[in-house]
């Protein structure tokens, strides 16, 4: 199955090392409560709708063939039972009120917009992230991808949550450069309840990862109220610190309360209530916990 790509970044300089291009894959077997891409979770073409930009132009309902759209006082209101999912509406909108996520890419079209970044990404030992979403619920796509890239020198990096046949992920290591883990905790009743999966799977595959000598960094999204507390901390700095092999590089991604507006354009709720922001004493006393156990830590991406 070729999946749909929500997002083409040029200039990314937070996804590995030097100017990258990062190429964001639909679909995820998560549901982190934090997410700041809610359009990266489900695979399907989704319909993105920002009220403010709307003018009432109603060209929308005009091209609409399922006669699906109707002005309301609070704007465009789409029935799904009768949407196709078309993008008719997206294209017709002037003001971009209205927009589809998730796009079919062919490995040589995506090449060829990799290879038009090619100058920022030698001249700064950049490379080519797949990230998402999860890049792993692809593999197959994943790998064709990764080998187009490679036979043209590019340096690769995988950016997953973990969550895949263990077999999947030692499959893709084998063309991959550089992994992007995340690790959100380490007590998995809390990872069930935060992410909506225990984190069994994510752990053992960190573990083989390393045994096989993948080149690893840890991302931390850190989240106050959910990984913040110390005891949390040490448990996670420990488990990274005993991986076998090279001791991996730690990100610590702090938490910011930014993905509200997102969730609004898919009609979805954000709960954003229970999570906060971790202070600056958390983010230092987590990174000393990290650098006690031997590891080097950044914070932010
Ligand atoms: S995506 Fe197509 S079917 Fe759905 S509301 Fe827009 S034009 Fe109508
Ligand atoms: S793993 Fe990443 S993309 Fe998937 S739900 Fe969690 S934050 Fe979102």
């Amino acid at each position: 199955m070729i999946p749909l790509i929500f997002d083409i970044k040029r200039y990314a300089i937070s996804d590995g090392p030097g100017i990258r291009i990062a190429i964001y894959f639909k679909g995820c077997p998560l549901r982190c409560a934090w997410c700041h891409n809610p359009e990266s979770q489900s695979p399907k073409v989704q319909k993105l709708y920002t009220a403010s930009k709307c003018i009432g132009a109603q060209d929308c309902i005009e091209v609409c063939p399922e006669d699906a759209l109707t002005l309301t006082r609070n704007g465009i209101v789409t029935d799904y039972e009768k949407c196709t999912l078309c993008g008719k509406c997206a294209e017709a909108c002037p003001t971009k009120a209205i927009e589809m996520s998730g796009k079919l890419y062919e490995v040589d079209e995506l090449m060829q917009i990799i290879e038009r970044e090619r100058v920022h990404i030698e001249h700064s030992d950049g490379g080519v992230t797949f990230s998402g979403g999860e890049p792993l619920m692809h593999p197959e796509f994943l790998i064709k991808m990764l080998k187009a890239c490679k036979e043209k020198g590019l340096h690769c990096a995988v950016d997953t949550c973990g969550f895949a046949p263990a077999e999947t992920l030692l499959e893709v290591a084998k063309h991959t450069d550089l992994f992007l883990y995340d690790l959100k905790m380490l007590d998995s009743s809390l990872h069930k309840k935060w992410t909506g999966k225990n984190n069994h799977l994510i752990l053992d595959n960190l573990k083989a990862l390393a045994t096989a000598g993948a080149n690893i960094n840890i991302r931390i999204p850190f989240i106050g109220n959910v990984n913040t507390h110390e005891d949390e901390v040490r448990a996670m700095a420990e488990f990274v610190a005993a991986l076998p092999g090279k001791k991996p590089e730690v990100n610590l991604l702090p938490y910011h309360n930014i993905a509200q507006n997102k969730y609004n354009k898919l009609g979805q709720v954000y709960n954003s209530e229970e999570m906060r922001e971790p202070t600056n004493e958390e983010i230092g006393s987590a990174k000393a916990a990290f650098v006690e156990k031997g590891c080097k830590v950044e914070i932010g991406g």
